[in-house]
């Protein structure tokens, strides 16, 4: 038996576990079961594939997602690792191929989709065969509350009556309480040690800003921060799906639409194309993201905002799986409230179903809107307490002024009063303001005690005003269109002068770019850095895997920094275990050596002192 630590090393390249997957592997190691949850990117399939080496037999991997066991089985090959898979893809020769592999003890890990492990064939196999472990990958899927129901999944509750020796792992990243409580129940699962790892995804930097030009917004974005990367747009509609990836490309980006009115065909296509190349945007409807397991995603940029903090954490938590720095960027506006407060309201369902939806969108506003930490309101909305701010968020990094709004919001609510509730924001505005519109004349506004009294703000400042009442739930949107305002009981004790309000100044502010560049190392020479990315293209392709499961991003920035010129300097770098420095050290290194020391006479004596010093290397190859 290798030890959990050595295996870690030599097989994956890494030099430590991530604190609970120590804990993890070696409770299934010892034979014991264990449910584990832990958010995205959180390192869950070390927890099994370690104690599948490290045990006798082969580790089963019960996964639902098909399309992704190919990839998964290629990374672990990569390492050197004998994996394989058993699903409906496969022509029966191979299927045979590998039912003979897992009698004979010829492989470490098997996946299998649970609709083929619940046949009996199967299960008679599996009894002939050695089995180290069960793993049971998304184990929510046996929740018939959340989304991802799966009925196979129901059936996996026999593993433990027909296996009652072969310690059990379930995975989630699915945390709420009642999801805990069914896997348990519903996998006989009640006497399994339960790991459950923080919320936090601190390598995700949050930003939100107020929409003025979204797509213009979004380019600056794109421009400045992420023009080499891949990443997923979320649009609320198809159709922005589509014109947005139009418009794009028009600006020189490979950018694809997704959505669920697309053929299959034309969906798997774009999902592939994602998945195998460094660079695809797909723009897309939230029908994109189950299941798509790309480490590097850069950016999760919305156009539109989410109706709940859930499918902004879900949809957001897609970016930087390799623990690599990413961007959850937003940006909303009046607009956006107003069409998903009118999308509630007219939606079918009990009243008690309404509310608890409209409950669920003002906490995404309120996060929208805080002015203080957005990761610490994010975690405390999913329960776990954060003491101090994160600075890795807009707010953390730019602070936002606030100003004393009450005598502005007294006189927005007073407009809305005045008009009958009736009316939109722009009226109220041309009222605020005295403007002498067509409408203002029409229901002779101009006479009103209101009239003018805003003059000294501008709409924009009126606007942001009316944004953060309805945000903040002081006025609703009418039910029958128009987006008319109304009061709601909330204002009163503002209206009587007992309560103040502290409103968000808006600025058109960009996060500081210097600050979200790229962020490379700021040592890492960038020719480099593209020349590394390029060799690992070439090897991906010629083998038809995605570039990721050659070395992840973190990997290549290692070599950037470190600068390895031996074999054996390139085995200390994370992410490089044996088998890849076997197979790939000497096309790295080619690269790595074949640098120009330009600038500098001594660079190498610089770049490669022990315990470099990243910094001064880079100064001296510049
Ligand atoms: P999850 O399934 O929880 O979303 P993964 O198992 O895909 O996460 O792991 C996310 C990333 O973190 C992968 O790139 C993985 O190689 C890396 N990783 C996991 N554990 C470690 C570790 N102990 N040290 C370094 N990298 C790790
Ligand atoms: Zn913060």
């Amino acid at each position: 038996m290798n030890s959990a630590n050595q295996l870690l090393r030599s097989v994956f390249g890494y030099d430590s576990f991530r604190p609970p997957q120590q804990a993890i592997v070696e409770t299934l190691i010892d034979g014991g079961d264990a449910l584990v949850l832990m958010p995205t990117g959180g390192g869950k399939s070390l927890c099994y594939q370690i104690p599948a080496l490290a045990r006798d037999g082969c580790g089963v991997v019960v996964s639902p997602l098909i399309a992704l066991m190919q990839d998964q089985v290629s990374a672990l090959r990569q390492l050197g690792v004998r994996a394989a898979f058993l699903n409906s893809s496969l022509d029966p020769a191979s299927a045979r191929q590998v039912e003979s592999d897992l009698e004979t003890g010829a492989l470490d890990l098997l996946y299998v989709a649970p609709e083929r492990l619940t046949q009996e064939r199967c299960l008679a196999l599996l009894e002939r065969s050695p089995i180290s472990l069960f793993a049971i990958d998304e184990a929510h899927c046996v929740s018939q509350w959340g989304h991802d129901f799966r009925a196979d999944y129901l059936a996996l509750s026999l593993l433990h009556q027909r296996f009652p020796r072969v310690p059990r792992i379930a995975l989630t990243a699915t945390a709420d309480a009642r999801t805990r409580a069914e896997i348990i129940a519903r996998l006989d699962l009640g006497q399994a040690r339960q790991f459950i790892a923080g919320f936090d995804r601190p390598n995700i930097r949050y930003r939100i800003s107020l929409k003025h030009n979204a797509r213009g917004q979004l380019l600056q974005f794109l421009r400045d921060e992420h023009r080499q990367d891949a990443g997923i747009v979320y649009c609320l509609s198809r159709r922005k799906t589509e014109e947005t990836a139009l418009w794009l490309q028009q600006h020189g980006y490979d950018a694809l639409p997704y959505h669920a009115g697309l053929p299959a065909q034309r969906r798997a296509h774009t999902q592939a194309r994602f998945l195998r190349d460094e660079r695809v945007i797909v723009v897309a409807t939230i029908a994109f993201g189950m299941g798509i397991d790309k480490p590097d995603v850069r950016f999760v940029a919305h156009l539109d905002m989410p109706r709940t903090v859930e499918s902004y954490y879900q949809e957001t938590g897609r970016a930087g799986r390799d623990g690599q720095s990413a961007d959850a960027w937003m940006v909303y506006g009046l607009q956006d409230v107003i069409k998903l407060r009118q999308m509630m309201a007219t939606s079918e369902g009990s009243e008690a179903h309404k509310r608890a939806e409209q409950h669920r969108l003002n906490a995404m506003l309120g996060l929208c809107e805080i002015t203080t930490c957005r990761r610490q309101a994010l975690l405390a909305y999913f329960g776990e307490s954060r003491e101090t701010a994160c600075g890795n968020c807009d707010n953390c990094l730019t602070p936002v002024a606030t100003w004393d709004g009450t005598q502005a919001a007294r006189m927005a609510l007073s407009a809305v009063y005045r008009t009958g509730q009736r009316f939109g924001v722009a009226h109220l505005i041309d009222v605020l303001r005295g403007a002498t519109s067509d409408k203002i004349v029409q229901f002779d506004h101009q006479h009103l005690p209101t009239y003018g009294i805003g003059r000294a703000f501008d709409g924009n400042q009126w606007r942001s005003v009316f944004r953060q009442l309805v945000a903040r739930g002081y006025l609703s949107v009418d039910i029958e269109g128009f987006g008319a305002l109304r009061l709601e009981e909330k204002c009163r004790a503002l209206l009587r002068g007992e309560e103040t309000i502290a409103l968000r100044r808006d600025s058109r502010r960009n996060a500081p770019k210097q600050q979200t560049k790229v962020r490379l190392h700021e040592a890492i020479d960038v020719a480099l850095w593209e020349a590394l990315r390029e060799r690992r293209r070439e090897l991906a392709e010629v083998q038809g895997v995605p570039p990721y499961v050659i070395f992840h991003d973190r990997t290549l920035q290692e070599m950037c920094l470190v600068l390895p010129r031996t074999m054996a300097e390139l085995a200390r770098i994370s992410g490089v275990g044996e088998r890849k420095l076997q197979k790939y050290g000497n096309s790295f290194l080619a690269v790595l050596n074949a640098r120009p020391a330009a600038g500098s006479n001594n660079a190498g004596d610089i770049r490669n002192s022990a315990g470099v010093d990243a910094r001064e290397a880079a100064d001296g190859n510049r």
